[in-house]
């Protein structure tokens, strides 16, 4: 069976005051969630090592938002692999469509990165996902396999996360179907070495929808921005019913 993975995006979002104060909310939320499903929480750096520490011997894990592929070295303003897991970090994710959009990243740069998180034993969550334009012009297909095919080479394809994310329904309140999001993860499946690697939906996930969401067969979590900012909103994304 292939593992449930619920992750919180938080972007940049939350002062590490803020973050702990949803700890405090959200952590006595998962009293009752199935043992099965990994939560993890992916935060601004600021927060990253109180955040570990507050965590520590409960089942919630901390990821970053971003890996640079050196182990150290003259990049102002990025974060090495030795620096995350140093503070307990054990998730990372790479190539957000908003890292691709506003900050350059190229499936080269991604590919360079998720390699660095997995030679640190991060696990690197994979983000793809065509615009919206892509969609129109029937591109969706295509553009994903290119995503994946140059995004993974080189990669240990055991040790990943993916993450389906179209651009069109991120932060947009604009879902995509859950069968359509479950058409498209079956396709990344097809073409992954390891068919057990997890596949996460992302995009204007909520309490409204995770539960139709996580009833497709091929969708194994999700990856929420949003609706993992506030507690109990979040918890019951990941209390969701099956
Ligand atoms: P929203 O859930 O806010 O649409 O964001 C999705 C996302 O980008 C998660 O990485």
């Amino acid at each position: 069976v292939r593992r449930i993975i619920i992750a919180g995006n938080w972007k940049m979002y939350k002062t590490q005051a803020e973050a702990l104060e949803f700890l405090q909310a959200f952590l006595p939320q998962l009293s009752e969630t199935p043992e099965s499903r990994k939560v993890v929480l992916c935060a601004p750096f600021t927060t990253l090592s109180s955040l570990s520490k507050t965590l520590h011997g409960s089942r919630v894990r901390v990821g970053a938002q971003n890996i640079h592929w050196a182990k150290e070295g003259a990049f102002t303003g990025e974060i090495s692999g030795a620096m995350l897991t140093e503070i307990g970090v054990r998730y990372v994710v790479v190539g957000h469509s908003e890292r691709r959009q506003y900050f350059g990243e190229t499936d080269e740069t991604v590919n360079q990165r998720l390699l660095a998180a997995q030679s640190f034993g991060l696990l690197p969550i994979l983000c793809v996902g065509e615009s919206k334009q892509q969609r129109d012009a029937g591109e969706t297909e295509a553009v994903i396999s290119r995503q994946l095919e140059r995004g993974l080479v080189g990669a240990d394809q055991t040790n990943l996360v993916i993450a389906y994310e179209p651009i069109w329904a991120i932060g947009t309140g604009d879902t995509c179907a859950a069968e359509e999001a479950n058409r498209v993860i079956g396709l990344i499946r097809s073409q992954l070495k390891d068919t057990d690697v997890p596949i996460q939906y992302g995009g204007s996930v909520k309490p409204e929808n995770i539960d139709e969401i996580m009833a497709q067969p091929e969708i194994d979590g999700a990856l929420v921005g949003g609706a993992s900012l506030e507690a109990e909103s979040f918890a019951r994304i990941v209390n969701y019913q099956s």
